[in-house]
């Protein structure tokens, strides 16, 4: 960026208002950490989020369960991550399924709370109401972006910018080439509009899989239940910070509604989903009362701001990860993330899903290429966007993984800055000892 003052976006003069290290656009699961990350490397860090408040798809979208970062021998996701999912515990919140794994239902507020107090310790900046809009390109090189927001059209330099957005906005734009859905028809895993249910009874509440399938079965005979799946994807109990230990009137969360053939990156797609969704919500809440024991006297608490997107684009990067690559868990000599989760990928008719598990004991792991978009120098991408494909994806976009990629992309944008290169020239195999140091388990 040549001009002092103004970045000229054709005939507009844009202010420019700040010169960064880094600038990670989007601080969902994995862009929280990647500004974390970069901040305490020492690298001057603004982290841009549409929200006025960090979490993305956990928090906006009340995605309120983290999997497990045990893969059935050893813990495998160590640093940040590690020390927020301890810091979330302490905070309260949280439901921990099992200290091991540390697989847990969080609130939504606790987890809001936790990482705003980590961004700011870390002494990134923070710019929150604002959506960047356009990457600024030199010869390739993305060197910072555009935003919009109350304050207007604003422009901002980055020696390395950083894509969490959840879709790849800011590298697509810049020219990236990405897959988008999946299958010759380019179809959409179907959307879902979290909702937090009030005073369940715990004691009463006896659901499994099986027994939900049986009273979906008898709702739809008596044309009492409208979604468009035969099952509920997942629940459980959410344990609120500071709420009294009342297990007759407690709160569950529910993945259960679901809107078809929704492409995440189209707003009129995304106002239908939200619309339909909603209107899912108050027949899912007669169904719970109706049909389901313990939740006889429940009430709607909360839905999520927005519909959960499980997939848009996936980038094409130097190296794609393949189903293969995570169900035979695969090592890379540019392994920089290790994963454990399973496969989840829900069919495109809503109906069920396909779960895919790795060999206990036994996990994955992310080469530094999947972050770097094919064609284009000065962006890393991170979190559910990822060079990967889509079945890959379907164990990628967990949070215990967007997680640790966040700290992957974060350290390595610092050691951008740090040795006045490209991200795509930075020494691998020192950010890799860099991280084993942190205890993520690579090889
Ligand atoms: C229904 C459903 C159930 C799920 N269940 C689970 C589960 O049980 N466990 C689990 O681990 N995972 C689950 N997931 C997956 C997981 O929640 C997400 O894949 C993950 O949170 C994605 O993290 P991310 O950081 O990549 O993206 P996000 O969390 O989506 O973060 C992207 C951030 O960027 C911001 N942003 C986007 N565009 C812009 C822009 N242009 N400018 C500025 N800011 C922008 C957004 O506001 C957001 O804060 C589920 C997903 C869905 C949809």
């Amino acid at each position: 960026m040549k001009s002092a003052d103004f970045y000229c976006e054709g005939e507009k003069k844009i202010p420019i208002k700040g010169c960064y290290d880094v600038i990670v656009c989007g601080g969902g699961a994995s862009g929280f950490i990647a500004a974390v990350a970069s901040s305490r490397a020492g690298a001057r860090t603004l982290l841009i989020e549409r929200y006025g408040f960090p979490g993305g798809t956990a928090t906006a979208g009340m995605m309120v369960e983290f999997g497990s970062i045990y893969d059935g021998r050893d813990v495998i996701v160590g640093g940040i991550t590690h020390e927020f999912l301890h810091r979330l515990e302490k905070f309260g919140g949280v439901n921990m399924k099992d200290d091991k794994s540390h697989a847990m239902v969080f609130d939504p507020e606790s987890m809001i709370m936790v990482s705003l107090k980590m961004l700011i310790e870390s002494g990134c900046e923070i710019m929150f109401h604002t959506l960047v809009c356009e990457p600024i390109i030199e010869n390739n090189v993305v060197k910072g972006v555009i935003t919009e927001s109350k304050s207007g059209r604003e422009a901002f330099s980055g020696k390395v910018v950083i894509d969490t957005t959840g879709d790849a906005d800011i590298a697509a734009r810049a020219g990236a080439r990405y897959e988008i859905g999946h299958g010759n028809e380019k179809q959409f895993q179907p959307v879902t509009l979290e909702v937090i249910i009030g005073n369940c009874d715990g004691t009463r509440i006896q659901s499994s899989l099986a027994q939900n399938k049986v009273f979906i079965e008898q709702a739809r005979e008596k044309g009492d239940w409208t979604i468009p799946t035969e099952r509920l994807f997942s629940w459980g109990r959410v344990k609120k910070r500071g709420a009294p230990e009342n297990i007759e009137s407690c709160f569950y969360f529910f993945n259960a509604t679901n809107v078809l053939n929704v492409n995440g990156c189209n707003t009129q797609d995304l106002t239908r989903a939200e619309i339909e969704a909603r209107g899912q919500v108050e027949g899912f809440v007669n169904f719970l009362k109706n049909y389901v024991r313990g939740f006889e006297n429940c009430y709607l608490d909360r839905t999520a701001a927005q519909v959960g997107i499980r997939e848009t684009r996936r980038i094409i990067g130097d190296y794609i990860l393949t189903r293969e690559d995570v169900l035979s868990g695969k090592h890379f000599e540019d392994g920089v993330v290790p994963g454990c989760n399973s496969i989840d990928v829900h069919d495109s008719s809503g109906k069920d899903f396909v779960h895919e598990f790795l060999k206990e004991g036994e996990h994955y792991e992310i080469p530094y290429r999947c972050f770097l978009p094919a064609n284009l120098e000065g962006i890393l991408v991170g979190g559910r966007c990822i060079s990967a494909d889509y079945r890959a994806l379907g164990s990628t976009r967990v949070m215990v993984v967007c997680m640790p990629i966040g700290e992957a992309i974060g350290t390595a944008a610092s050691m951008a800055i740090a040795e006045n290169c490209l991200p795509r020239r930075i020494m691998v195999q020192k950010l890799k000892e860099t991280l084993k140091t942190v205890g993520m388990k690579l090889e």
